[in-house]
């Protein structure tokens, strides 16, 4: 099964995307840590990450494409992968290869998802509140027709994110039979 997870920064994707991980028995992969693995490289194309995704702003669709394409050409993802992060432009939506089954769309308010991110002791470089913002803004403006281009294939799960941990994944493994 191929499933890709949407949702703003705080909505719990990563912590859905482990636990149906787990009970699914399918790979887990985050297209963010993936980068912020890249932008450790002292390289040239390390740096470039660095700052990009410590401003909040995307990789570039092509970079980004290249890259997942490549993980997922994996022989682990061969059945198939849960994607947190990616697709995030209608254009990587587009010219994604490999396909995706189901996309779960994990809702959260931007006042629930900053109110749960300024309890969250800051881990990452990239976690200023200025940077989430730019985050937040980035997917309203980028990835919201993603969503558009999911439901219009009859692919988009719509799930309320602001339940408890267990009954979204609980209410997700239900609607996947
Ligand atoms: P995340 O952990 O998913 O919030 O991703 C952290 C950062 O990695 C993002 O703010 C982007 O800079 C970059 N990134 C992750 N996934 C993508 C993607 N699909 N397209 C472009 N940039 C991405």
């Amino acid at each position: 099964m191929k499933l890709v997870l949407i949702g703003i920064q705080g909505s719990g994707k990563s912590t859905q995307g482990n636990l149906l991980s787990k009970k699914l028995n399918i790979p887990y992969l985050s297209t963010g840590h993936i980068f912020r693995e890249l932008a450790k490289e002292k390289t040239q194309n390390g740096r470039y990450i660095k700052e990009t995704i410590n401003a909040g702003f995307l990789i570039p669709d092509h970079r980004t494409l290249e890259i997942v394409e490549e993980y997922l050409a994996k022989p682990q993802y061969q059945n198939g992968y849960i994607l947190d992060g990616f697709p995030r432009t209608l254009r990587q939506a587009e010219e994604f290869k490999d396909g995706v089954d189901r996309a779960i769309f994990l809702d959260v308010s931007d006042k629930e998802a900053l109110w749960r991110l300024s309890d969250r002791e800051q881990e990452r470089e990239d976690e200023t509140l200025q940077a989430i913002r730019k985050r937040i803004d980035v997917f309203h403006e980028h990835t919201k027709p993603v969503l558009e281009y999911y439901k219009e294939r009859g692919k988009l799960m719509y799930v309320n994110g602001e339940q408890t941990i267990e009954k979204i994944t609980k209410e997700i493994l239900e609607r996947l039979n």
